[in-house]
């Protein structure tokens, strides 16, 4: 058995494997997230390197390739804070000392399933800081700046899509989008507007909505406010680069949120949209179920959460149509997730 540590960074993830003694098995990599399926692949042993499977250890502030690789069979393993030394305030620790936490500390890890989540084990501390938030998120809707859905009078719902843009999988939720000539929204991860700004841009041109969705998808009660702060920052930097506009909306990751994090949205930035319906999508349940659980849930005023990245969304994308065309049976109107709440569409 191999045994990989997958840090990420401003420009992608860096890996490296050791064997069973702790030497240096391979050369370290580095891949930009446009990548991640040949990453995927490349741990396997699938491609390039033929020494069989690693078992790869990730930090909590890394949420978005664990779907793909406990997809593909992967053996992977969560460190939690406690578990590493000093992290930088963006980055997270180098990829050697993950490598050797997965080959020494595998035990002490959080062991990740595709059914389970990134956030498996974390129960107490992901309620212990929705419940602590209360007091700022009244603060931030009084300013009219978090919301689970919009008017209910109205009949209006936005759908929308996190944790892409997706080499794979964002185009052809917009070919169904475009199919049915609605819009939806689309809270991105900076790494991957990063590695995939083309795919942002056609997000844009197909007249759909953006949003903010931090850089690397950390669980956030694991962050400094600092951390927070570079992460929304940051992301916000590379949607302004690829397509020369900011988007007025932020998702937190898992919907978690602590005061101290939610503190850096109050005196400016976006406003924090979360969710009323979760299509739990990505649970992979079947693509019937990812439908009839949208379509009972949905009405005027909704905000849908699917994902077209983080994972394996093959059966997000195949239960789309039906969740449409249903909800167009009712006469419900597609709109953006910040028209929904009558926010502008730019900060
Ligand atoms: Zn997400």
């Amino acid at each position: 058995m191999l045994y990989a540590g997958i840090a990420w960074s401003a420009d992608g993830y860096q890996v490296e494997v050791v064997d069973a003694d702790g030497a240096r098995a391979l050369p370290p990599t580095h891949w930009g997230a446009d990548r991640v399926p040949e990453l995927t692949r490349w741990l396997t042993g699938e491609e390039r390197h033929p020494q069989g499977p690693c078992a790869v250890a990730l930090e909590s502030t890394n949420g978005l390739v664990d779907g793909v690789f406990t997809a593909a069979g992967l053996e992977v393993y969560r460190a939690d804070p406690w578990h590493l030394g000093d992290r930088p305030d963006f980055g997270s620790v180098p990829a050697l000392a993950l490598a050797e936490l997965a080959r020494t500390g595998r035990d002490a890890l959080a062991p990740l399933t595709a059914e389970g989540g990134g956030q498996t084990g974390r129960d107490d501390d992901y309620h212990d800081g929705i419940r602590r938030s209360a007091p700022v998120e009244a603060q931030l809707t009084e300013a009219g700046r978090w919301f689970r859905h919009g008017p209910r009078d109205r009949p209006e719902i936005a759908l929308t899509f996190d944790d892409g843009p997706d080499p794979v999988h964002t185009r052809q939720v917009l070919d169904i989008l475009a199919r049915y000539d609605v819009v939806a929204t689309f809270f991105c991860v900076g790494l991957h507007v990063r590695a995939l700004p083309d795919e942002v841009r056609r997000i844009v041109d197909a007249g759909h909505g953006l949003g903010n969705h931090t850089w690397s998808h950390p669980f956030l009660p694991d962050l400094t406010a600092r951390q927070f702060r570079l992460q929304l920052d940051r992301t916000s930097e590379a949607f302004d680069r690829a397509v020369g506009r900011v988007p007025a909306v932020f998702r937190p990751p898992y919907g978690s949120r602590t005061p101290e994090t939610l503190a850096e949205l109050l005196p400016s930035g976006p406003a924090l949209a979360l969710w009323d319906v979760d299509s739990w999508d990505w649970a992979r349940q079947g693509p019937e179920k990812i439908t009839s659980t949208v379509l009972d849930h949905t009405r005027p005023g909704s905000l849908i959460l699917m994902h077209d990245g983080g994972g394996d969304r093959r059966q997000s994308v195949q239960a789309l149509p039906a969740i449409i065309e249903g909800l167009l049976a009712r006469d419900l109107a597609f709109v953006h997730a910040d028209t929904l709440a009558g926010l502008p569409e730019t900060l």
